[in-house]
């Protein structure tokens, strides 16, 4: 019951009700309780009608809510329901009561704010108990006992008989309530220059709980509480900030936190129609990387990403392009992957061990964010990357859970999780930029990149473009890498000296000229905003030019293959990497049709990563079973005739053809030691020849 003077303050909500929810009211009583129990305010709605009505409910939200509460039981309804206990959940709050969540502080205390973040942790939705009925084992008569966050309570004595019990809950006649805890973390989009993301716990109950997954982005609107740090025996004076959630929306836009003023767009038009603007791109990204202008183009067209199809059957092609670096030690590929997150819109570097409990993709896992016994689902990378790119260094060494989600996760973009009762499918649409170092840590120009590189085949096979980077001495190129450094350095130790230092004895200018050599073309700024514009404004498609390119190339590459002894050159895969990359091609000038020219650019890199590593080593021909199968054809041969040389020379010999036997035979027929040895291990390892003494062998 409102108190006396509080009654005015129901009158007024009930009045606000009438003025602009009666519609609402009257569709919430019909579907009262089972299908809905809660009437959505709008902030913004209740600040027209009272402003300091509005500006209360910020300040005292749980007792406007009570009042409000109170107002919907006694509102006149047509139908004879009673809304005993529907909810009022306020939404849509001011951007001043809307704080990053970061910048929560002490003073936020109980009031009401709203959060923007994604949900990277989520427990089951489970029933907590609000009110126990303790019914006495000896007299029978219920206790009941309200049950407030913390410990389980249990009554001091029974209300009847007055003894200690023993007691024995009443399910029955206890009262429970759906609940879920979510934790909230700030959007990559959010953080500039690698800040680590912080989060906000959200208590969420009854009907707003089960609606959100890890991977959503959503606005949090609730009552900022505390909770001690520490456990019950060892109690911290520090706390922790929860919220007690009123409402949870899932946030549909792109790019929440880009404004893209008109002086920006016309910047970017302009931008998109100079005639370099691929070169201005390509010095635009990691400028103190010297070389790599093929990888640079292409993160470029990752960046700006091709089209994602919607087919009439329903189904989806992918736009997003996924590419990985494999290659020697300090080649500079940390640091290019580090540098996407200056302009990808929205970004999430990570290495491939992981920084969480859930490394790449997604996990079930029981810890203490629920209550230790409550199953958690949490969100790894490429789901808090989704609708963005995902740059994961040391891709290699990530963990084995990952590797077999990762292949849904590339292909179809969403990860599956089915353990412990979660059945939980979540979206990782966003394309992967992976680095990756050889298996033997450096490169082996001689052997099959498929080999030296700890990834399955069918993994491998996803990535649209793969890059091999060695780095062997070249004089011209390492004095020109050397200049670059150089530069970059003093162009960076003069900006430092001009910062500390009070008298230099060079000139503004005279540093300006040399810090200019190093500056990107488009400053990263511009340039996120000139990506996101792109990817929400620009979907091109084909010119009959272009396709005829694409199928060309293709059909040439296939043709390659149809000598009957001669590997299949290159697969459908490759056809849609090459339409991904004339479609990014085109949506880097803005343009809503893909020309030639976009087509011919796709074909270019695609060629020279084929020469890269899609060609066997041994024969100098394109060889896709190196890429999508991990052993070239040469190799299978080579494999299958040294184990039929072992066989034959076995016959000869009672106890096993003799090691040294079978390596003179095979230099014979033009395999050399070492590499007849390395097959011979790899024989062994398969279980196909075994070693019945030592240095005889056996086929099985
Ligand atoms: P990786 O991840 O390939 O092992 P890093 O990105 O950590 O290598 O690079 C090692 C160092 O070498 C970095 O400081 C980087 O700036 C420098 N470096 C390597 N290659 C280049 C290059 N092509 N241009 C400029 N600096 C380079
Ligand atoms: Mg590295």
């Amino acid at each position: 019951m409102a108190q006396a003077g509080n009654s005015e303050l129901v009158d007024l909500f009930e009045q606000f009700f009438r003025n602009y929810y009666d519609n609402e009211i009257k569709q919430l009583a019909q579907r009262y309780p089972n299908e809905q129990r809660s009437l959505h305010v709008d902030w913004q709605d209740l600040y027209t009608f009272d402003h300091n009505l509005a500006d209360d409910f910020l300040n005292k939200p749980e007792q406007l809510q009570q009042y409000a509460e109170e107002a919907l039981r006694l509102y006149d309804l047509p139908i004879d329901v009673s809304l005993g206990q529907a909810h009022v959940r306020i939404r849509n709050l001011p951007e001043t009561e809307s704080p990053e969540i970061r910048e929560i502080r002490a003073p936020d205390m109980n009031s009401l704010v709203q959060v923007h973040g994604i949900v990277r942790k989520a427990t089951d939705v489970r029933p907590k108990i609000e009110e126990a009925a303790f019914e006495c084992q000896l007299c029978g008569t219920l206790t009941r006992v309200p049950q407030s966050s913390g410990d389980f309570q249990e009554p001091h004595e029974c209300q009847g008989c007055e003894r200690q019990g023993p007691f024995r809950v009443n399910f029955d006649q206890s009262e429970f309530v759906d609940s879920q805890k979510l934790r909230i973390q700030e959007s990559p989009e959010g953080l500039r220059g690698g800040e680590t993301p912080q989060s906000l716990d959200v208590h969420v109950e009854d009907d707003i709980t089960g609606e959100v997954t890890p991977g959503d982005h959503v606005s949090a609107t609730g009552v900022l509480r505390l909770e001690q740090q520490g456990d019950n025996q060892d109690k911290s004076p520090v706390f922790d900030f929860y919220m007690e959630g009123m409402s949870v929306d899932i946030d549909e836009e792109q790019f929440e936190d880009m404004d893209i003023t008109g002086e920006d767009k016309e910047e970017i038009v302009r931008l998109s129609s100079s005639e370099d603007i691929y070169d201005k791109m390509i010095a635009s990204i990691a400028p103190s990387i010297y070389g790599y202008n093929q990888e640079k183009l292409a993160m470029i067209l990752q960046l700006f990403s091709g089209v994602t199809k919607q087919l009439p059957d329903g189904s989806r092609i992918r736009g997003d392009l996924h590419m990985l670096l494999i290659g020697d030690p300090g080649t500079g590929k940390s640091q290019m992957l580090g540098y996407i997150q200056n302009i990808a819109p929205r970004s999430v570097y990570t290495s491939g061990k992981g920084s969480s409990s859930a490394g790449l993709t997604a996990a079930a896992v029981r810890d203490d964010f629920g209550d230790g016994q409550q199953w958690t689902l949490e969100a790894g990378a490429l789901v808090l990357a989704d609708q963005g790119i995902a740059a994961v260094d040391e891709l290699d060494k990530m963990r084995s859970e990952d590797r077999s989600a990762m292949h849904e996760a590339l292909e179809q973009q969403k990860i599956s999780v089915s353990k412990a009762g979660i059945n939980a499918t979540l979206k990782s649409r966003c394309s992967l930029l992976g680095a990756a170092n050889p298996k033997y840590g450096r490169f082996d120009q001689y052997e099959p990149i498929g080999e030296q590189i700890d990834l399955e085949p069918a993994l491998i096979s996803r990535f649209d473009l793969i890059f091999t980077v060695t780095d062997q001495p070249d004089e011209e190129k390492d004095r020109n890498l050397a200049e670059h450094i150089i530069t970059t350095n003093y162009a960076g130790e003069l900006t430092t000296q001009r910062e500390e230092m009070s008298s230099l004895d060079v000139s503004d200018a005279e540093i300006d000229e040399m810090t200019e050599q190093v500056d990107p073309e488009i400053d990263a700024e511009l340039l996120r905003k000139y990506i996101a514009y792109a990817k929400q404004n620009c979907h091109p498609r084909m010119t009959d030019e272009a396709q005829a390119t694409i199928r060309d190339f293709y059909v040439d590459l296939r043709s390659r293959g149809t000598d009957e002894d001669a590997a299949v050159p290159v697969t459908a895969r490759k056809l849609e990497a090459l339409v991904r990359l004339a479609e990014a091609s085109a949506r880097v000038r803005l343009s809503d049709t893909v020309e030639q020219r976009d087509a011919e650019r796709s074909v270019e890199i695609v060629r020279s990563c084929l020469q890269d590593i899609g060609v066997d080593p041994e024969t100098g021909e394109f060889d896709a079973d190196i890429v999508e199968a991990g052993t070239s054809k040469s190799q299978r041969d080579r494999i299958k005739n040294l184990k039929g040389l072992i066989s034959d020379i076995e016959e000869e010999y009672d106890d096993g053809a003799p090691v040294d036997i079978v390596l003179e035979r095979a230099e014979e027929v033009g395999m050399d030691h070492s590499k007849a040895e390395h097959e011979i291990d790899k024989l062994k390892q398969k279980g196909e020849v075994y070693e019945p003494s030592t240095d005889t062998l056996r086929t099985t």
